[in-house]
């Protein structure tokens, strides 16, 4: 009889889960009759979502057929609407109807979503960089602006959110709104936090703040957002911020299907899962990526990010056929951490270490995120079965180069 690995999302811990899986059974001589890997997702397209917050976004998706036939991965396209832990069978909705599919084993990597707290218009009004089809929404109505009616607040873009993800958007956003031929562009960086890209911690923050400012960027602090509309925000306290564009960044929450699984999740709706990926106290699922969290080198807490989700993905991957086979698991362990910021035109900040040391800065930081972005997180493109497979070994990669 035939035993099924179902992998759960196609995001960098999915897609790398799903490719560690066949490269493990491949290693093992296990062939597609005994165990079959399937990747269920609602695209057709492995999105590399670090990259949304770019003007040019015709290179950030890759077919997931084009990485998955090769290596013999099923994919079905679907939206996975529930998951029965005791029946071992998960439901989605595809072509209009719903269907279900029963696994052997499960890897959850359905991601993380930007959060909405319930501030009235926000869901209709704002823009975000979340998702590629967000992007794509944002950066069209940008390219709509300098032919629209001319009107309080139209050149200005309020990005909420100083986080990286907000200052990577807002950084970008004088060079879109040029290009798009608004005259006297206004972007404003808001957070709720007094400042600005505290979160990257002391020795970053004046690198953002000299980037930023250099851009033309605002920044202000303790700002809380009451209410959006297609002309604005109105702030806590009654003020008015008049923009055509409002750009929401601000906070992450894992997927709610974690709910399917009955353990405790933490504060960002996360599973816990063990260094193997298994989710603690369960026997087949396991998780991976945003969606996920442990303690990642034995003291701190795994990051939603792409930088820990390959890695989750490939061991997640690896693993799970193991078990299923009867043979140790491998912990994942990384003992390095890194972030590197693109600060748009000006460069970008690489910082070391989980206090953020600043290493690299400006044009040569730049050169890393590049190589990252376009190059070190992306599935081979070759088509290549050997160089796909042998891409998910599961160990763990050297950080990434530094220049100057
Ligand atoms: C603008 C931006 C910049 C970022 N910059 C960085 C960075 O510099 N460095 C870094 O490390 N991280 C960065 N991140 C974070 C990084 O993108 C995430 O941590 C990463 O995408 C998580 O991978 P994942 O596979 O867990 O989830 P995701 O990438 O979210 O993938 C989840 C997958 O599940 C699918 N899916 C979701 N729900 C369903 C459903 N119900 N049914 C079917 N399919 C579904 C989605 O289509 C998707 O393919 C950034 C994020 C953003 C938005």
């Amino acid at each position: 009889m035939t035993e099924r690995i179902v992998v759960l999302g196609a995001g960098f811990a999915g897609l790398w889960s799903a490719i560690g899986a066949a490269r493990t059974l491949d290693e093992l001589g296990v062939g597609a009759d005994r165990v079959e890997v399937v990747v269920i997702d609602r695209s057709a397209w492995h999105s590399i979502r670090v990259r949304n917050y770019e003007a040019d976004l015709g290179d950030t998706r890759v077919a997931l057929d084009s990485v998955l036939d090769p290596i013999g991965v099923r994919r079905l396209e679907g939206e996975v609407t529930g998951i029965d832990v005791a029946r071992r069978t998960v439901a989605y909705a595809a072509g209009g109807a719903s269907r279900s599919i029963t696994y052997d084993r499960l890897v959850f990597a359905l991601g993380s979503r930007l959060a909405h707290p319930s501030i009235p218009g926000l869901v209709e009004h704002a823009f975000d960089v979340d998702t590629h089809a967000g992007a794509e929404r944002l950066n069209t109505h940008i390219a709509s602006l300098a032919g629209g009616v001319s009107a309080p607040g139209q050149s200005t873009v309020l990005v909420v959110g100083g986080g990286l993800t907000g200052i990577e958007a807002a950084a970008e956003m004088p060079g879109k709104l040029r290009t798009a031929g608004v005259m006297s562009p206004r972007v404003i960086l808001a957070d709720h936090a007094a400042r600005v890209g505290a979160g990257m911690g002391e020795s970053a923050l004046p690198v953002i703040d000299e980037a930023l400012h250099a851009l033309g960027i605002e920044t202000r602090g303790s700002v809380s957002v009451a209410a959006v509309d297609p002309t604005g925000a109105t702030l806590d306290g009654g003020e008015r911020v008049a923009a055509a564009t409002v750009v929401w960044c601000a906070g992450m929450q894992a997927h709610p299907l974690t709910a399917a699984f009955a353990v405790e999740r933490d504060r960002l709706g996360r599973l816990p899962v063990e260094p193997s990926l298994r989710i603690k106290g369960l026997a087949a699922e396991f998780g991976a990526g945003d969606a996920a969290w442990f303690l990642i080198d034995g003291v701190h807490t795994s990051v939603m990010s792409c930088q820990h989700g390959r890695p989750m993905g490939r061991f997640a991957g690896h693993n799970v056929v193991c078990d299923l086979l009867g043979r140790p698991l491998l912990p994942l362990k990384v003992d390095w951490y890194t972030t590197i910021l693109d600060l748009g035109p000006w460069g970008a900040v690489y910082t070391e270490g989980w206090d953020r040391r600043v290493v690299s800065r400006g044009a040569e930081a730049k050169r890393t995120k590049e190589l990252i972005n376009r190059q070190r997180i992306y599935p081979p493109r070759s088509g290549d079965r050997r160089a796909i497979l042998d891409a998910a070994a599961p160990t763990v990669q050297a950080p990434p180069v530094r220049f100057g």
